[in-house]
Parts: structure tokens; sequence; C-alpha cells
């Protein structure tokens, strides 16, 4: 049975995940940590759990998500898991990052390993379907976990809204038919976890989402 916990972080108010199970295996999701009190609320929750933190795993990489992926990486010596069509994102961090006029704390590290769709992601007893989903950012996926019936969807679908396409690689109708295809064909009672703001469900953004009327 997989657990979550989330924390809200950074100016951006980006939701960091930590998911893990009763064997006490887990794995870090978009780690978007900025500040020092906001990395150390993490580790704390993660050592009084007595967590092991086997991997980061990253939705997307805009920088939002990924503040504190090299710093995590390096304090549990683990790796860093995208999508191939993600490398493109993850390497411009940096640039990125300067763009918007925000002083780098922690590099992300030059090696990362990549997802495959089919094998899914597994830690302790427990298993992460992984499903494609571009559209607001081109290499970005969704974790689903099937027993538990949650999905943690990074930036595609948001309580009552969508995320953004206006950034590099983003496209409005390619992240409206990957919503329908690869999440509004979840179980209704699904849980949606989301990169910014509240929790939803799949069956209520199916009904009332007005940007997928
Ligand atoms: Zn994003």
């Amino acid at each position: 049975m997989i657990q979550i916990q989330k924390f809200t972080v950074n100016p951006f108010q980006e939701n960091t995940y930590i998911l893990w199970d009763d064997n006490g295996e887990g794995v870090l999701i978009d780690p978007g940590c900025y500040t020092v009190e906001e990395e150390k609320e993490v580790l704390e929750f993660i050592k009084n759990n007595n967590i092991q933190i086997n991997a980061i795993l990253h939705t997307h990489s805009h920088l939002d998500h990924c503040f504190s992926s090299g710093y995590f990486a390096s304090l549990f010596k683990v790796n860093i898991w995208i999508h191939k069509d993600d490398i493109i994102t993850y390497n411009s961090f940096e640039k990125v990052c300067s763009m918007y006029g925000i002083p780098i704390r922690h590099s992300l590290p030059q090696s990362y390993k990549l997802y495959s769709l089919n094998d899914g992601f597994s830690f302790g007893n427990s298993h992460l379907e992984i499903r494609f989903v571009p559209g607001h950012a081109p290499g970005h996926v969704i974790f689903f976990a099937k027993e538990e019936q949650f999905v943690v969807n990074g930036d595609c679908l948001f309580y009552q809204s969508i995320g953004r396409t206006d950034l590099p690689g983003g496209n409005h109708a390619t992240l409206l038919s990957s919503i329908r295809k690869e999440l509004f064909t979840l179980p209704s009672s699904t849980v949606v976890y989301c990169g910014h703001g509240p929790e939803t469900t799949i069956g209520s953004e199916v009904n009332t989402n007005p940007f997928l009327r």
C-alpha cells in the first residue's frame, strides 16, 4: 500500500511529493524545495517515518519542480529519472533559472536515468504505472498507483484548470488530447495530485473542468 505526503514549496507554490510503502522504501517526486527550511521539512519527514528514498522521479523538469533534485540525489546517492523527451528541458535548467533571475542553489547532475513506459517504476513492494502526457512540457509523464487509485500528475490537470502551454515545447491541443487519452481513461474515483494547488478527482474534472467540456 503506497502512502503519499505533499509539501508545497518555493515561490511558485509547487507541490513536492513523497511516496512510500509498507516496506519503508520510497521515491521523491518533483523536489522543488528552494530554501534550507523547505529541504529540512522534507528531510525530517523522511527521517521520522524511516523512509529509504530509492529514486527521484520527475514528472517533467521545469525549474520549479527540480530546485532541490540535485541536493537530494547526492544526499541519498540515488538517480534522477526522466522521460527521454524531457532531456532538453532537464539540460536547460540552469539557463532557465538565469532567465528568471533565480540563483541556482543546486545544479542538476549531468547523468540521469530514462523511464521505460512499459516497465513503469517499482519500489519496495509497490508499483507505479507511468503514462506519457505531453502538452504542458514535451516529456511530461504521470505516475498512476493502480491499487491505491491515485495519480501524481504534475502540471497536466489541475483542479478546474489545466497546465499552461506557452513554455518551450508546450502545445495546447496536444495537452487536451493527452489528458483525454491518458487521464480521463483512469477510474473516475482516482484522486489526482497536482503539481500546483489542491487535489481533485478524475470524475469531477471529467464533469466540470472548463477547459475540457
Ligand atoms: Zn511545469
